[in-house]
């Protein structure tokens, strides 16, 4: 996500917390809030602090929190985090806001039946409500956004007032406030379906990238797998510092990352998984280090350090609990990357999505003939299913339909990132009527707002309605970008 967008999303919060005297927007907050006189609003057993500031991922995006509920006893999780039996959807898991997937996984990880989450973002340091808000997704193709596992949600609206959202209350609102991009108001509480604890292989296997001739072998693998994703690492098979010339991307290959459930033991205790993530942490870092400092003086040499470093061990296969498999990599949040995805239909066939992967590999040889190397970290695709929230890149009335997610990710800085990506998204837009990731980087694609007030349009005068009766006075809507996509929809 942008810094303005970002900025202006956190502005608009931060007036609505100092209305309120209170910072609703952490997990570090507890449900009941008391009246003490002396101090204005108390909240139970946040500790109030002063100069404590959080930043996001990337630094661009920074708070300053009044008090801060830190979590340390399976207690304290109980309290932020409920997990109860649902007349409808059996057992059922609420967090508050800024429970992170890892504190919510753990919850339902020792919870007795053992329960998960059905899919998830890759990284469990992300929080339930950034989640929900922005759409994000994991991988698998029997589930769609995250936000389509929520069977209901409570926001702080404009007014104050904290209101539920649910299928059963009103199904047009609540296809609104599964993916809100905060415009609806502050999200207090999710509430997700769970599924019980099943264990998965992970599996990485090694192919040449002339494997994608065969696109039915993509269909092959999801129909008998849980999910799927594939991986390029750029220019893996050239020694970019030596050879002359970077030509025959035939040479590459790809990562087929699998998922398949499956009884067998899981292979590592939690202990060993925690020293497993500080590896990778100090892989990621390593990788973001290197590729970093050479970039200005040698972007080609650093191409394909990633491919180097993250491929050496080749073809493995171990069994870990769902949430586990999930999370397969830590997050390092020293090691900075920009992202952007796209999302378009599937073929029944599935040709558009190895025709659309191929030639991402096949552009970054044909900017490396120009001295330009755009992509030094990787690019991967994932498949899921439909969904009906109504600002949802993966928007459709047919349950039956898959999506492909495409993503590009280099490290933060990289010269021709942005000239690459625009010219993917454009052939996206054209022939797919591919839609951006909220949550990455789209706006400096030229002219995508108007483009998307085009394709959300039935959408966006859908959301307004109920945006309208939640937020009559705009305070959640002053993100300049969204404004625009909206007016163009709404006005046109
Ligand atoms: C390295 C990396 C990997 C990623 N991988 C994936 C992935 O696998 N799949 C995927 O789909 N996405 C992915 N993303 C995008 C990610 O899912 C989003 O950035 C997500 O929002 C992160 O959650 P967060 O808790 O950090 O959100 P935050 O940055 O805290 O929030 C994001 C936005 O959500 C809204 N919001 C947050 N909390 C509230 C609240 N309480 N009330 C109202 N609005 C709120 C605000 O508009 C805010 O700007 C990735 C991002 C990064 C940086």
């Amino acid at each position: 996500m942008t810094e303005q967008f970002r900025d202006r999303s956190y502005e608009n919060q931060k007036k609505f917390f100092d209305r309120h005297h209170c910072a609703l927007f952490s997990k570090s907050i507890r449900v009941s809030v008391e009246i003490n006189s002396n101090e204005g609003l108390f909240i139970r057993s946040a500790i109030p602090i002063r100069n404590k500031t959080w930043e996001n991922y990337n630094g661009e995006f920074r708070i300053t929190l009044k008090a801060i509920f830190e979590p340390t006893t399976l207690e304290d999780l109980i309290d932020i985090i409920t997990v109860q039996k649902h007349f409808k959807y059996g057992w059922t898991v609420t967090a508050e806001a800024g429970t992170s997937l890892l504190e919510l996984d753990n919850a339902l990880r020792y919870h007795d039946p053992p329960l998960t989450l059905d899919s998830e973002a890759i990284y469990d340091s992300f929080r339930v409500s950034g989640v929900v808000a922005v759409g994000a997704h994991g991988a698998k193709p029997s589930s769609g956004i995250m936000p389509d596992q929520v069977c209901s949600m409570t926001i702080v609206t404009g007014s104050g007032k904290l209101c539920e959202f649910s299928e059963e209350k009103n199904k047009l609102e609540f296809n609104a406030a599964k993916v809100n991009l905060g415009l609806l108001g502050i999200i207090y509480t999710v509430t997700f379906r769970t599924k019980p604890m099943y264990n998965l292989r992970l599996s990485y296997t090694y192919v040449p990238v002339t494997w994608l001739n065969y696109p039915l072998r993509i269909k092959h693998l999801l129909e008998t797998s849980d999910s799927i994703q594939l991986y390029y690492f750029p220019y893996n098979g050239f020694n970019t510092s030596e050879d002359p010339n970077l030509y025959d991307f035939t040479r590459d290959q790809i990562v087929v990352k699998r998922w398949e459930r499956t009884n067998e033991p899981v292979s590592f205790t939690q202990q060993q998984l925690k020293q497993t993530h500080e590896t990778q942490r100090q892989n990621f870092i390593k990788i973001y280090e290197i590729i970093s400092s050479n970039l200005p003086q040698n972007p080609r040499a650093v191409a394909n350090v990633a491919a180097k470093i993250l491929s050496a061990n080749k073809n493995t296969s171990f069994v870990f609990q769902a949430p586990d498999a999930i999370h397969s990599f830590a997050y390092e949040p020293r090691a900075k990357y920009d992202l952007s995805s796209y999302t378009f239909k599937v073929y029944p066939d599935f040709s558009n999505v190895a025709a659309e992967f191929f030639y991402g590999i096949k552009t970054l040889y044909e900017f490396a003939k120009e001295g330009k190397y755009p992509l030094n970290y990787l690019m991967e695709f994932r498949i899921l299913k439909s969904d009906e929230a109504l600002l949802s890149p993966t928007f459709n009335h047919d349950p039956n339909v898959l999506y492909c997610s495409l993503d590009y990710m280099p490290i933060t800085g990289t010269p021709d990132y942005e000239e690459f990506v625009t010219l993917m998204a454009q052939r996206f837009f054209n022939k797919y009527k591919a839609k951006p990731h909220w949550a990455k980087k789209w706006e400096f694609i030229p002219n995508v707002l108007s483009y998307l007030s085009d394709v959300y349009s039935d959408q966006i005068k859908l959301f307004e309605k109920v945006r309208a009766k939640y937020d009559p006075d705009k305070i959640f809507f002053d993100n300049k970008s969204l404004e625009e996509i909206f007016n163009g929809a709404l006005y046109k």
